[in-house]
């Protein structure tokens, strides 16, 4: 009977809709025959019609699991607006009080309930367990099924009972949807649901529209951002970072800076967030600066921009978010900020989880990684990572197809790597592979014996930098895959073993570079703006200052702030003192000559200084460094301010840095005597003396071995301080 039903006519009949999009019918045909289904499908593509209109047709009631309640609260108000008494839909969590759950399971039980939305733990009930028993139940929808993985980019521990439970109250159909999923996360939600069976229907999650790019993330991100905005003003945007503090920070300097722009985080209260929302959507803001927690609700379509300000922690959440971009198919720019620097960090902060949750999280930040450093196309990448072939030669829509890098020959490379891979039993991951072709013998290869190998070391003579990119591509181009039961081990495919017996041409293009931002000599692309001639007299002017001094140049203005000085052309202290790396101290030390300096060449030049290059800082929220440096006159050691601050001894020193580098004298020496031997201070003190350069990674080469970088970093602090403050 059901089989038969016009189900074009009831798409128009209830919803209003002429067509179906995609695999709709299909999906739902398949629902309402009886079987498992298991629907991937890019977000926007329309998965709840997939279970909403089914569950309007068939008897009994479908049960929707659902992890988010706003996003329930949504679904209901649409379904019950379609209808005419307003109970066709509902939802059960923890939001509602006991006379509502009454109503509701009133409502189930009279059969006018279609749809009943529920959190998992709240399907998980004893209670609603017991009464959802008593009830018909069509089927089974899981929406945003990656939840089920700890491999998918928000694990819900609470999406693992589904299945037991199911079992418990009665089985009927199940329907899994999702918008992400890689091969691994795939299978885990199959295994875990129980529909190993399900007929899987899979869109391609290409989104021809979205423009993907990456950008080095250095000491200007910000202007770098407030420029981006400026250059598409009146869009609406929305800007990810990782930490609520971040948020804050952002959201401030934004609207310091004329930006319709607002914060949104979990730790603001829900009226605040519902507030924003409906700001965002009504477009009375254009920016929203966010938690990951902004988004999985929100349906506007005409996002113009996603930027990340920091690296994604999997490239799942990247493809949700950036996912967020152009839903009505117009402009979607994304743009992804990111240096090693952060990866390093996120690595750090991993460091207290159990292990099984850090291994995970970190070759999840791997895959992100490489995918960032890569010059591949990033839609090949993406669209690979999940499961999917692109063949194009050039998407003509990402960074690394507008500006392709020259590929080389890597043939006798990927013969090495494959024959190491096969040389390991391909039960290890890409590091241990690369060590294992690059000959070191760390503790785990020769515990393994690998290190005894006639294979070990094949590729000792190539440059390091070789062997990520060309295991990466070899796995987009199929002669390497990833072991799905156990993530990350490489296996050689068919493909890969008909290379080695006859091998042939495999051009492959090198990965980027991506430094830490403050010690890098690659400056980002818009100071092409900048006026040479004028950063000429300002280098010269340095020197000179720097000669009367005895004192390098650097530690009177660091490039970088002497290239925005020749972009932004401050002509008093105030304005000095927005130039990244500018505090108060050096703006009124050092400042004058140079402001001087600026104004008459304006004068001269009958340069207008461009107003609106002229970005704003705002007072740090963070009380941080106010107590740092408190905490340092009063003579507290450094990792206790570290501890009580809540920050790892890098990221103090990172804070205690920046404020010596903007011109606050600190004196460290209490803390350097205590841990440090006297002989290296005065040795490294007399380098920086000497040198040129306060880079670190040319203070350790020249330094040697023997003196830690933290050590090194103590030092220039110490030094800065003294000399140029
Ligand atoms: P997903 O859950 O896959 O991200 P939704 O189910 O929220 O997507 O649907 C996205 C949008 O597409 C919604 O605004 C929905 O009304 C619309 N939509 C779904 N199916 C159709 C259809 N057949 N025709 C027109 N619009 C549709
Ligand atoms: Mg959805
Ligand atoms: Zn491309």
């Amino acid at each position: 009977m059901i089989k038969d039903v016009n189900l074009t006519k009831a798409l128009k009949q209830y919803f209003g809709f002429d067509h179906f999009k995609g695999d709709q019918e299909t999906i739902i045909r398949n629902l309402l025959a009886g079987n498992d289904t298991f629907v991937l499908m890019p977000t926007g593509g329309g998965k709840s019609l997939c279970y909403q209109l089914p569950s309007l047709l068939m008897e009994g009631t479908a049960i929707v699991i659902s992890p988010l309640i706003a996003l329930m609260k949504n679904q209901v108000d649409v379904m019950n607006g379609m209808s005419e008494d307003g109970c066709v839909a509902h939802y059960l969590n923890s939001s509602l009080n006991k006379a509502a759950i009454l109503q509701v399971m009133e409502d189930v039980r009279s059969g006018k309930t279609k749809l009943l939305y529920v959190a998992p733990e709240s399907l998980n009930k004893e209670e609603n367990v017991e009464f959802l028993r008593t009830i018909k139940i069509s089927f089974y929808a899981v929406d945003e099924a990656h939840c089920i993985s700890e491999w998918g980019h928000d694990f819900r521990p609470e999406y693992r009972n589904i299945r037991p439970t199911i079992l418990k109250i009665g089985n009927a159909p199940v329907i899994a949807l999702t918008a992400t999923a890689t091969d691994k996360v795939r299978c885990d939600i199959k295994k875990n649901l129980g529909i190993n069976d399900a007929r899987e229907f899979k869109s391609s999650f290409n989104r021809p529209n979205l423009y993907y790019e990456v950008r080095p993330k250095t000491a200007e991100v910000d202007r770098n951002i407030i420029m981006f905005i400026r250059q598409h003003a009146g869009k609406s945007g929305i800007i990810y970072c990782l930490s609520r503090k971040k948020v804050e920070e952002l959201a401030a300097i934004l609207q310091a800076n004329d930006i319709k722009a607002a914060p949104y985080h979990a730790g603001l209260d829900s009226a605040t967030r519902s507030q924003t929302q409906d700001d965002f959507l009504m477009e009375r803001i254009d920016v929203i600066v966010a938690t990951i927690a902004f988004g999985m609700g929100i349906d506007k379509p005409d996002v113009r921009f996603v930027i990340h300000y920091d690296i994604p922690k999997s490239l799942e959440g990247y493809y949700q978010e950036t996912g967020r971009a152009g839903r009505d198919g117009g402009e979607g720019l994304c743009v992804t900020f990111y240096s090693n620097k952060d990866l390093q960090k996120l690595e750090k902060f991993m460091e207290g989880k159990p292990i099984a949750e850090q291994d995970i999280g970190r070759q999840l930040l791997l895959e992100t990684a490489a995918y960032a450093e890569s010059s591949v196309c990033r839609r090949k990448m993406l669209l690979h990572y999940f499961g999917e072939e692109y063949t194009e030669e050039n998407c003509h829509n990402c960074d690394n197809c507008l500006h392709p890098k020259t590929k080389r020959e890597a043939q006798n490379a990927l013969l090495i790597t494959l024959k190491a891979v096969l040389a390991v039993k391909e039960n290890f991951r890409t590091d241990y592979v690369i060590n294992f072709i690059k000959g070191r013998p760390t503790d785990e290869l020769v515990s393994h014996k690998h290190n005894e190998l006639e294979e070990f070391g094949l590729g000792e003579d190539e440059d390091d930098k070789l062997w990520t990119p060309v295991i990466h591509q070899a796995l987009i181009a199929g002669y390497l895959k990833k072991d799905v039961e156990n993530y990350g081990l490489l296996k050689v495919t068919p493909a890969g073993r008909r290379f080695i017996k006859s091998p042939q041409s495999f051009m492959i293009v090198e990965d980027k570079e991506f430094d830490n931002g403050f010690d890098d000599e690659s400056r980002d692309s818009s100071s092409s703006t900048l006026d040479p001639e004028l950063y000429a007299m300002l280098k010269q002017l340095r020197k000179d200052v720097a000669d009367k001094h005895h004192v390098p140049p650097y530690v009177i203005f660091q490039d970088p702030s002497l290239e925005q000085m020749a972009v932004m052309f401050p002509v008093n202290l105030e304005e000095l003192q927005n130039i990244p790396g500018v505090g108060i101290g050096k703006a009124k030390r050092y400042g004058e000559p140079f402001c001087q300096l600026i104004k008459k060449h304006c004068e001269d030049n009958h340069i207008e200084r461009p107003e609106e290059l002229r970005v704003r800082t705002v007072a740090k929220k963070s009380m941080n460094k106010v107590k740092i440096i408190q905490s340092i006159d009063r003579q507290i050691p450094l990792d206790d301010i570290a501890g009580t601050e809540n920050l790892d001894f890098n990221e103090l020193l990172d804070e205690i840095e920046a404020i010596v580098y903007s011109g606050t004298k600190l004196n460290i020496d209490y803390f350097l005597e205590e841990v440090m031997d006297e002989d290296h201070i005065d040795d490294i003190y007399e380098y920086f003396r000497t040198s040129d350069t306060d880079n670190l990674r040319v203070a350790a080469q020249q330094l040697g071995s023997e003196y830690p970088e933290e050590e090194i970093r103590l030092v220039r602090i110490k030094f800065l301080s003294e000399m140029a403050n």
